[in-house]
């Protein structure tokens, strides 16, 4: 089965009670059982629900893993795999993350007797001195990194982590699986906030995991069930919901960025475009390499720095203003003020995000839409 039927039907039969073609929400806290202990395989609805294994069996063969656990966010997703580590373990994370990511490494988990080391994963080398360092329990980094699209090599940091022991887990949210599987590549585990792309129409917060091996994945399954940050059935319902057109959704949103992205590479109003599918991107090549598409997230620098984004903003139509992404409507972020405003400064634009950079979640209206949306507020800068 091909990709796209695999969103329709993979793991996803007519419900066997009644035939139904999408699975039934089941708002049900508990199952009765006939005798003590003795039931159909549903106890409580922490533990599991029919609706959500539905969703978590077909995330399952998406990305291609063992087992795949259905959460309330993203980042109780990664709560729930953090557990997983003892005080005293390491990690390395890539050097360019999510902000919620890095408030939870670097203000809560740090307490907690865990190592973490940023590095640079552009380049293999950056790893391979950072694994020499010491043990290593976990490699855990974003392609593309949020916002400047930068990419991480999976298959090669997989190989190079596991020469050490570590585990490999990859935040997919902005690829998808239908676009980058990472357990394909040699990660052993992907990571979703299926607020973005999976859900795909910004009516939802949830997140998931996908576990390449059935052991580590009953283990987290285990950690799901323990530390209880699992999603209502009804949420899991609209995940589902949105999978079947995942597809068609990231060829969309792909034509739509690749329209925005060629308005503002050709403006002299604009310093830097990040979007790997240009062939401008310095990691173009890797992006046709791990990539089946390019994805509908671009950023881009103006010059004329915060006052030009300001007005920019204003004069800007179709896209609202607003945080989060990958949902059927364009949206546009303006990282230093919003999604990255946590960032000390200093450490923001060392790091690239700088004043001037607007970051283009673009949806799925008609691409020519979008750039003469981007046109007209460039032209009144
Ligand atoms: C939004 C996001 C998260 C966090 O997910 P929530 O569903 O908001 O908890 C993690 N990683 C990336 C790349 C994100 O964009």
């Amino acid at each position: 089965m091909r990709f796209d039927t695999k969103l329709i039907h993979a793991a996803q039969p007519p419900d066997p009670l009644t035939g139904a073609v999408n699975p039934p929400i089941y708002l049900s806290s508990t199952f009765a059982q006939s005798s003590p202990n003795r039931h159909k395989g549903y106890v409580y609805g922490r533990s599991a629900n029919p609706t959500r294994t539905v969703l978590e069996n077909a995330l399952a063969v998406l990305e291609g893993g063992a087992v795949g656990l259905a959460f309330a966010s993203g980042l109780g997703a990664l709560t729930t795999l953090l557990e997983q580590f003892r005080s005293g373990s390491r990690i390395i994370a890539g050097n360019d993350l999510y902000g919620g990511t890095w408030r939870l490494f670097e203000h809560h988990r740090r307490q907690f007797g865990i190592t973490i080391d940023y590095v640079d994963l552009a380049r293999g080398a950056n790893l391979e001195a950072a694994l020499a360092k010491g043990p290593c329990a976990l490699v855990y980094f974003e392609t593309p990194t949020n916002p400047l699209m930068r990419l991480a090599d999976i298959r090669d940091i997989a190989l190079r982590a596991h020469r050490s022991g570590a585990l490999t887990a990859v935040d997919n949210t902005f690829a998808s699986p239908a676009l980058q599987r990472p357990i394909e590549l040699g990660a052993d585990i992907v990571l979703h906030s299926a607020t973005k792309y999976l859900g795909g129409h910004s009516d939802i917060i949830g997140g998931a995991l996908v576990i390449r091996e059935a052991e580590l994945g009953e283990r987290l399954r285990w950690l799901q069930n323990a530390v209880g940050a699992v999603p209502s059935p009804f949420d899991v319902f609209l995940v589902l919901r949105g999978l079947h057109t995942l597809g068609v959704r990231m060829r969309a949103h792909g034509e739509s960025a690749r329209a925005v992205a060629d308005v503002l590479e050709k403006s002299p109003k604009v310093t830097a475009v990040h979007y790997p599918g240009l062939s401008s991107h310095p990691q173009h090549a890797l992006a046709r390499r791990q990539m089946e598409g390019f994805g509908g997230m671009v950023s881009a620098e103006l010059s004329g720095g915060m006052p030009a984004a300001r007005r920019f903003l204003r004069n800007l139509e179709i896209f609202t203003l607003a945080e989060s992404l990958g949902g059927v409507e364009s949206l546009i972020d303006h990282p230093a003020s919003m999604t990255h405003a946590s960032v000390p400064k200093a450490q923001r634009e060392a790091g690239g995000v700088r004043d001037g950079l607007l970051r283009f979640s673009c949806g799925i209206e008609d691409p020519a839409d979008l750039a003469d949306a981007v046109k007209g507020a460039l032209r009144e800068l």
